[in-house]
């Protein structure tokens, strides 16, 4: 049952996710180190590939500076080989000629402030997984934060702008009017905030993923204060789970086409992966979604009832009750339907010793609760017939000890139910409302209660049909 691993090293969740902003983060290193980065062989044959497609050439364009002639967009940074002075420049003459109308010092200084997040972003995932000083962490959050939001908020701005849209049609017409056509860039400046949010909503991913609920958050709250819809939002965190998603919902049904075919007994480790596996990766999306989004709940559904179909299967063949109560401990809190609750619930009073409620039960351990049952009444004989059964409690071997010692109340050092109480397990209690008692048979008095409540119902039969007039 070996698999990819759902869940890739950050690092490469983070390039796969960002392999646009990563091409213009490579330009913008060229530009401010005054180095070379496209000098392989290779790296230039994909940049041209890249420059051939017509709508990645778009997408790539999104991300380069552009200059104000209206003219053919310059190469991917005009900043090319600038020392950090002739930057700020740059920059200072952008914010100058801002005006609120022209929209491309505004493109200029969104797509700066852009690349200066990712990079400043880049610098803070480094620092905290080689456990930086919490203040360098700190400051780098509040550095990052700054960019990003000088960033969305003109990238949000032009997303409304509808010179800013023409000058974007204008660019398609001139890349490739006959592959791009109106429609296609309609819907590319329809989708632009989407396109641009999806990289706030995979860094919330890739951080959900590394456990820092703090990142988690920081980028959904950029996303929501830059004021974006709430739809695009919903959209851009969806674009950035899906492959995710996907990748659980594949790992989950395979197993379960495997369940079927492969040896019943060698489903312990098998499963056991699945749950280290499928868990983390839920519990991110966790921190990512709200509690009750639609494909995340079938998702923890689907793992706890694949898990338990695993664990039925496996225990059965085996008896090792051991891997049950382990599998349906870990499982029991995905479960979101009532049915599978109510399943695992059961399951795990019958394979869990009911007295610790911690080890599993042992065979042979089990306590017999006796139940009887009246089946039928037979007034003239002035008796009644019922039947018997016994319900085996589950019991571990530490308890059974205990009891049998006498001295009940602890055993493994925890504090356990005396064997008295194994007639309230949900094991014999289920039975009352089937008409089944404890003990071992009816006393005198249920025996005449019982003949009573007959000729009674007899009675009342008769009467209702009444005397025909
Ligand atoms: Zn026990």
């Amino acid at each position: 049952m070996g698999s990819t691993p759902l869940l890739a090293p950050r690092h490469q969740a983070e390039a796969d996710g960002l392999s646009v902003l990563c091409r213009a983060e490579r330009y913008r290193c060229t530009a401010e180190r005054g180095t070379r980065r496209f000098h392989s062989a290779a790296r230039r044959g994909q940049a041209a590939a890249a420059l051939e497609d017509p709508f990645q050439r778009l997408v790539d364009e999104l991300f380069w500076f552009h200059p104000q002639d209206g003219g053919d967009a310059g190469p991917p940074s005009p900043l090319s080989g600038s020392s950090p002075t002739k930057v700020a420049k740059s920059v200072s003459t952008w914010l100058n000629q801002e005006d609120g109308k022209d929209p491309l010092p505004t493109h200029n200084l969104a797509v700066f402030h852009h690349l200066m997040a990712i990079e400043v972003e880049q610098r803070l995932t480094q620092e905290i997984s080689q456990g930086g000083a919490d203040g360098l962490v700190h400051a780098l959050r509040q550095e990052s934060d700054y960019c990003w939001r000088h960033a969305l908020a003109r990238w949000r701005w032009l997303s409304e702008h509808s010179g800013f849209r023409n000058w974007l049609g204008a660019r398609a017409e001139a890349i490739g009017a006959d592959v791009i056509d109106e429609n296609a860039r309609n819907d590319f400046a329809r989708r632009l905030p989407v396109a641009i949010l999806a990289f706030n909503a995979r860094l919330a991913l890739s951080a959900a993923i590394g456990c820092s609920t703090e990142d988690a958050r920081r980028h959904r709250e950029l996303m929501r204060e830059a004021g974006f819809t709430a739809a695009a939002i919903e959209e851009a965190v969806r674009v950035a789970v899906e492959p995710l998603m996907r990748r659980i919902r594949e790992r989950l049904e395979t197993f379960r086409d495997e369940i079927n075919r492969t040896n019943k007994a060698a489903l312990v480790g098998p499963t056991r992966g699945l749950i280290d596996e499928v868990t983390p990766a839920l519990e991110a999306l966790d921190r990512l979604l709200p509690n009750d989004d639609g494909p995340l709940t079938d998702l923890h559904e689907m793992l706890a009832e694949t898990a338990n179909i695993a664990q039925v299967a496996g225990s059965k063949e085996t008896g090792d009750l051991a891997f049950a109560v382990d599998v349906l401990t870990r499982i029991e809190r995905h479960a979101r339907s009532a049915t599978l609750k109510k399943t695992l619930a059961r399951n795990i009073q019958i394979t869990r010793c009911f007295f610790c409620k911690m080890r599993p039960g042992s065979t042979g351990c089990a306590v017999p609760v006796g139940l009887y049952k009246i089946t039928a009444v037979n007034p003239t004989r002035k008796g009644v017939s019922y039947s018997k059964s016994a319900i085996q409690v589950p019991r571990c071997q530490e308890c059974q000890n205990a009891h049998r010692s006498g001295k009940g109340k602890t055993a493994g050092g925890m504090n356990i139910l005396p064997a008295s109480k194994a007639s309230e397990s949900v094991l014999v209690t289920e039975e009352y409302p089937n008409g089944w008692k404890l003990g071992s048979e009816p006393s005198d008095f249920e025996v005449q209660q019982a003949i009573q409540q007959d000729i009674s119902s007899l009675l009342g039969q008769l009467s209702r049909r009444g005397p025909r007039t």
